[in-house]
């Protein structure tokens, strides 16, 4: 099995510098399944190829256990692909020889990491379990120009039609690493099988080499689906922690899950029964300057703008994406100044302090805190009660139990795929009490929605407020 990347940047040979490959060489490396050998059949200033040539020594395979998964009969343990085709053994190598590349290190030509360079990836052969047209919705959302040539499946009986191995070339302008983390995904999930079990350490292994790009790719149910071999609490797993809180771009997942989430609960129009109650809460409390915590796309904002006792607003959401279009929604750069000067947004993450967001006389929280890891709560609760300590905290989260009420949800499942966690009232009540005592707040409770006499109402509110917040409003 043969992988050969090109590139044609001047010089050429300066890919050798970010592979930490010298072009002048050959090497071989000993691996668990056989061996790999790098090699330059091309190495000139114009035109640069290097070669991972793969040999998969089938009998090994047997030998340590490592062959093909499933319940193959004996001789299949011995006559297969494996040796031949692209597959999760070429991950294998690509991570034993390349990792410092993909990590993105170079000695030598440091600012070569991130430069996008032309750059030509062939695959000898493939098995492209899924046609042609996964091909493309694998590798053309990232950008690249895919070719591929079928095989048929014997060359001596043609009407037998093309077999699902197939020669692959992408090409793109793009930085190597980024090149070399797809492979290191993608082949595996062509292929569509992987020679070795896959339990959660897989998953951080699709976030490493995944985490920058597989967020927004629109076929990332399927590739984390094939890549994990259809364990689903693997996969929600990954899915989860592609779109959340430790995850470098948030931004990438949110919009689409939102949208789900919108659907599941349009009949009640709740979103817009939320907002109401919110907005009419911060407007009870005498607050004149507010936060919005995780404003997302903005839709409190625009009704803080609207009401003129607000004259200091502040959103703020980890997802610069969210802001963008907050931005943009809003109009912010057409408001007349005196409105402008009442509103700013800003990026940052609720687990962190942040000086800039002390001070106020309120806060909302509305749909964000069952977005946050368990784990980080206590860090979200510190950053929110002790640090930006505002008059007034108006907090809201779907009461879990009221899910059965919804036709559109499946049994069990939680309304939006980014949720770690949805409380019900209990659970809530549980928590807004303790961090109310913690923190020297206390903590009232309102229904938001149909409050159902069995289950409760879809959305739970709690109202802290401090307890040494002063009568009148600062
Ligand atoms: N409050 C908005 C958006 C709710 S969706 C509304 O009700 O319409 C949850 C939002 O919380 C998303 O925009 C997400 O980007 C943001 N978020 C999730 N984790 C966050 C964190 N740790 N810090 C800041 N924002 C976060």
């Amino acid at each position: 099995m043969l992988l050969e990347i090109e590139t044609t940047y001047a010089p050429a040979t300066d890919i050798g510098y970010l592979l930490h490959k010298n072009p002048a060489r050959l090497q071989t490396f000993d691996l668990s399944f056989g061996r790999a050998h790098v090699y330059y059949p091309v190495a000139d200033a114009e035109r640069c190829r290097v070669a991972v040539l793969l040999e998969v020594d089938p009998i090994g395979l047997v030998r340590n256990r490592r062959g093909p998964s499933g319940n193959r009969r004996s001789l299949d343990q011995y006559v297969n692909d494996r040796p031949y085709v692209a597959s999760s053994f070429m991950s294998v190598a690509l991570n034993a020889l390349f990792s410092t590349a993909m990590n993105g290190r170079s000695k030598e030509r440091p600012e070569l990491v991130e430069t996008p360079l032309p750059l030509r990836a062939t695959l000898s052969v493939v098995p492209v379990r899924g046609g042609v047209d996964l091909l493309e919705r694998l590798f053309a959302p990232l950008g690249y120009e895919v070719a591929a040539t079928a095989h048929p499946l014997d060359e001596q009986f043609p009407e037998w039609g093309p077999g699902h191995y197939h020669t692959v070339t992408l090409a793109q302008t793009i930085p190597l690493r980024h090149l070399l983390r797809h492979l290191y995904v993608l082949i595996p999930v062509l292929d569509n099988d992987k020679h070795y079990w896959v339990g959660p350490d897989e998953v951080d292994k699709l976030l490493a080499r995944g985490r920058d790009w597989l967020g927004d790719h629109p076929a990332r149910e399927q590739i984390a689906d094939r890549y994990l071999k259809y364990r689903r609490r693997l996969t929600r797993d990954a899915l989860a922690r592609l779109a959340g809180d430790d995850d470098p771009d948030p931004d990438a997942t949110g919009a689409q899950r939102d949208h789900e989430e919108e659907r599941i609960e349009r009949p009640l129009r709740l979103n817009t029964q939320r907002m109401g109650a919110v907005l009419a809460a911060l407007k009870a409390s005498g607050a004149r300057s507010v936060l919005d915590l995780g404003c997302g796309e903005g839709n409190l904002l625009r009704d803080l703008l609207g009401a003129r006792q607000f004259t200091r607003i502040v959103g703020v959401d980890v997802s610069h994406r969210a802001l963008e279009r907050a931005a943009a929604r809003l109009k912010l750069d057409r408001l007349p100044e005196k409105q402008r000067q009442r509103i700013t947004l800003r990026q940052g993450a609720l687990t962190y302090r942040d000086a800039g967001l002390a001070g106020f006389d309120a806060a909302a929280v509305v749909e964000v805190i069952e977005h946050l890891d368990p784990p980080r709560l206590p860090a979200f609760e510190r950053a929110l009660f002790a640090f930006a300590r505002p008059g007034t905290v108006v907090l809201t989260t779907p009461n879990r139990a009221y899910n059965v009420r919804w036709d559109s949800l499946p049994g069990g499942a939680l309304r939006h795929r980014d949720h770690r966690f949805e409380w019900t009232r209990a659970e809530f009540r549980g928590w807004a009490e303790r961090t109310a005592g913690a923190f020297g707040y206390a903590v009232r409770f309102l229904p938001i929605g149909d409050d159902d006499p069995e289950v409760g109402p879809p959305t739970q509110m709690a109202i802290f407020e401090r307890n040494d917040a002063e009568d009148a409003p600062r």
